[in-house]
């Protein structure tokens, strides 16, 4: 969508998702990094954020080879991954079109692939199970499926994965046994390793492996557990700016109930902004009174239900207000992250649910 009738847009820097990159690259030089754009990039566009890291990324990773075919017809190069692998044989003929490396993480997986015929040998990540318990062989069938892929003639270039699932708590013990599972698994092994999600990077140096797999990173989020003593990440710079305008201003007196089911009433006299952006557009319907929002760069809080398309804030010290006025909802001033803790949620979810009707416009090409 280029064009909207609504103030509503989400601005996407462009130049941030590099520093980002670079960042995450400066935490693991021995390693490589994929970048992670699955889900659309988590929402900030797919084919914008891979064009943008071209000439510098060592890869991609994406969920499905419908998130790689649209990369590669946009025009995108070098290596790709798949996280999920395929989910029927009949994939693996776009695979190997498309030049796709992907993961394998169970024995059904692991006889398509030595069923096929591919044109060129297919490059496969095994993925190990060291303690997520989603998906993944068990550590111990590691040397027996690697020895198959490895006598595999149209089996080239083989990479051993595993996932963490409490990288983001720093003081945890679960990230060191999923690390020391995996060594002892793979140990003996010639083949590359590749372990670290966003906090692994930023708080794991042991587990940067040959291959970092950064995702929320690249946004400009601190992928740490709120409270954790890793949490600010300064260095990172927000990816999206999700902004809108004022549209509507009206003065309620101490006792006057604002919006549907009066969840908020006015305790003082209170000047009330309405604000273009609503749960149809990905603003999370469960944000609490007080959520930050910021109106012509002052942060003030959202009072009462978010609804479809609109929202309600609190002007009442911000001064002169006119309608038209820039409102953030999160980006520069309001941290994606703090609306996310708002509305019990993470930042991951905000950005990937944000609407279809939300213009993403992009600076920084
Ligand atoms: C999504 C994903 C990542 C990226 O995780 P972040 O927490 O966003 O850095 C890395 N590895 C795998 C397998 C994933 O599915």
């Amino acid at each position: 969508m280029t064009r909207s009738a609504r103030p509503l847009r989400a601005r996407i820097h462009l130049d941030a998702i590099r520093h980002n990159y670079r960042h995450a690259k400066s935490h693991t030089p021995h390693a490589r990094a994929l970048a992670v754009v699955k889900a659309n990039a988590y929402g900030h566009g797919a084919v914008a954020v891979a064009q943008a890291l071209a000439a510098e990324a060592d890869g991609f990773a994406v969920a499905c080879v419908e998130e790689a075919l649209e990369l590669r017809e946009s025009g995108i190069r070098g290596r790709m991954v798949l996280l999920e692998g395929v989910f029927s044989p009949d994939e693996l003929a776009l695979v190997d079109q498309a030049e796709l490396a992907l993961v394998v993480h169970n024995h059904t997986q692991l006889a398509w692939l030595l069923a096929a015929a591919p044109s060129r040998p297919l490059e496969v990540w095994i993925k190990l199970d060291t303690g997520m318990h989603r998906v993944g062989f068990a550590p111990s069938e590691f040397h027996a499926v690697n020895a198959q892929l490895a006598a595999c003639p149209h089996i080239g270039a083989r990479v051993a994965m595993t996932h963490f699932a409490r990288a983001d708590e720093t003081a945890h013990p679960y990230t060191a046994a999923q690390l020391a599972t995996f060594e002892h698994a793979v140990s003996g092994a010639q083949i590359g390793r590749s372990l670290a999600n966003s906090a692994a990077v930023l708080a794991w140096p042991a587990a940067q492996g040959d291959w970092t797999r950064p995702g929320i990173m690249l946004y400009g989020v601190s992928p740490f557990v709120a409270g954790d003593p890793h949490a600010a990440t300064p260095a990172l710079r927000p990816a999206m700016t999700l902004e809108s305008a004022v549209i509507a201003v009206r003065e309620l007196a101490a006792g006057e109930p604002v919006g549907y089911g009066g969840r908020f009433v006015c305790t003082r006299p209170t000047r009330v902004g309405v604000v273009a952006i609503g749960y149809a557009d990905g603003y999370p319907r469960h944000a609490r009174n007080g959520t930050q929002v910021a109106v012509n760069g002052q942060l003030t809080r959202l009072i009462g239900r978010v609804s479809m398309d609109m929202i309600t804030v609190d002007l009442t010290d911000c001064g002169a207000v006119q309608l038209g006025d820039p409102v953030e909802l999160w980006g520069q001033t309001v941290a994606a992250r703090a609306v996310a803790e708002a509305s019990d949620t993470i930042a991951y979810q905000l950005f990937t649910g944000l609407g279809r009707r939300v213009p993403r416009l992009y600076d920084g090409a």
